[in-house]
């Protein structure tokens, strides 16, 4: 759906503050079915020496598959297996960043994470605090890091996130879930191979695909929307409707998914998200709620807020017979309920872009309550 709305001819008018954000691209990016098996040439003249390891951070779920086989493992390189089951944490980027740095004598020449936003963002924490000093927990929020981080290297196997080009890395923390947003977070080199998310569930495939879906919805109809995002927004929201509504082939759909994915990640880079992931960031920080399935399990009830967005969901969502679970916020207690409502307005940039800069008039604790009691 193209969004009525135009973009405002001055950006500042629209809330945006006056000075305008100056922030990092991927400044390397390959793209192509099979281009996997380029990752040992993009290495070499990054390699400082043998003693300096490319440490490669891959999803658990590759372990016993063809993929391990396939890195470009040289000297004392390690692979390092994780789970993504749970959401990055700032003690798990503590203790990878302590064991690598016990175990080898100099600092890695890289880090490469291979996976899906868990895999992603591990790689690009671990990768800024192997070259800044205390825990990863002291650098949640913005501009925060001082030192460049260790060249690091995306390659996605799931689409939809836009992790591989946001300059974010959203971890929970002991207080808060939030994201490390510095210009160094940023991947130096992203390797985009479609044929790497061949085997993703059709569940997952559908809820992190809607994470982008939900990006672009939440972008075109913000108050932040700029000509830039709308560029991006529009062509990722196309290729969303393709992908889930059209009749590609695997392959096609593999590779249109992996680049609306790119897209509606950059278009969040210079507006923002909305109301469906200010509520989903309550979710995760109180039942562990999944990014992607989080997202869509608030996003189908926000028709008020968006409402042609709704409803396209829930035409996807019945043409790939997708059942989402039920009453999940119906056993919280009073206090877990006010938690998440709380760390949801806590995202005000976000219901700012939403509601616009008037949204705490717009939205209370008992419309997000009821909303919650919803899902
Ligand atoms: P994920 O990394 O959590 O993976 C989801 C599931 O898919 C896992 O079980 C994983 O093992 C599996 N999987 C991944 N690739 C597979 C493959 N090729 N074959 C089979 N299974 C595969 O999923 P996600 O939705 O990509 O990432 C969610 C995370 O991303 C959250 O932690 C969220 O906070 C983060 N995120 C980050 C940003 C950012 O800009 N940094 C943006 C959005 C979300
Ligand atoms: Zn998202």
């Amino acid at each position: 759906m193209k969004t009525k709305k135009k973009p405002a001819t001055s950006m500042a008018k629209k809330g945006f503050p006056a000075r305008f954000k100056n922030f990092p691209m991927v400044p390397r990016v390959v793209y192509g079915a099979g281009c996997f098996d380029q990752l040992g040439d993009i290495l070499l003249p990054k390699r400082k020496n043998s003693e300096a390891p490319v440490i490669y951070l891959v999803d658990e779920v590759f372990e016993h598959k063809s993929l391990p086989g396939r890195l470009p493992v040289l000297f004392n390189d390690k692979v390092i297996f994780i789970s993504a089951d749970e959401e990055p944490k700032t003690e798990q980027v503590d203790s990878l960043v302590s064991y690598i740095k016990e175990e080898f004598e100099e600092l890695p020449s890289g880090v490469v994470g291979i996976g899906g936003g868990t895999l992603l963002d591990l790689a690009k924490a671990v990768s800024i605090m192997l070259n800044n000093n205390g825990s990863a927990h002291n650098y949640q929020g913005w501009d925060l890091v001082g030192k460049p981080a260790i060249y690091h290297v995306g390659i996605p196997t799931i689409s939809g996130t836009g992790a591989e080009v946001s300059r974010t890395t959203v971890l929970l923390g002991p207080s808060k879930k939030l994201g490390i947003n510095s210009d160094y977070t940023t991947f130096d080199q992203v390797l985009l191979d479609p044929d790497l998310t061949i085997g993703v569930p059709k569940d997952q495939w559908f809820y992190t695909g809607m994470d982008c879906y939900i990006h672009c919805i939440e972008s075109l109809n913000g108050s932040y929307l700029n000509a830039f995002s709308q560029s991006y927004g529009e062509k990722a929201l196309d290729m969303c409707k393709e992908v889930f509504l059209g009749d590609l082939s695997p392959e096609e759909s593999r590779e249109k998914l992996m680049m609306a994915s790119w897209h509606g990640g950059m278009s969040i880079a210079y507006s923002q998200v909305g109301v469906a992931h200010a509520m989903s960031y309550g979710l995760s920080y109180v039942l562990g709620t999944k990014h992607g399935i989080g997202n869509c399990l608030v996003f189908q009830h926000l028709q008020e807020y968006y409402p042609e967005g709704v409803k396209l969901f829930h035409e996807m969502k019945r043409q790939h017979k997708i059942e989402l679970p039920k009453n999940i916020c119906s056993a919280l207690t009073d206090e877990e309920m006010d938690t998440m409502i709380s760390v949801s307005l806590g995202m005000e940039p976000l219901w700012e872009n939403a509601l616009g800069r008037s949204w705490r008039e717009k939205i209370s604790r008992e419309t997000l309550k009821e909303l919650y009691l919803k899902i």
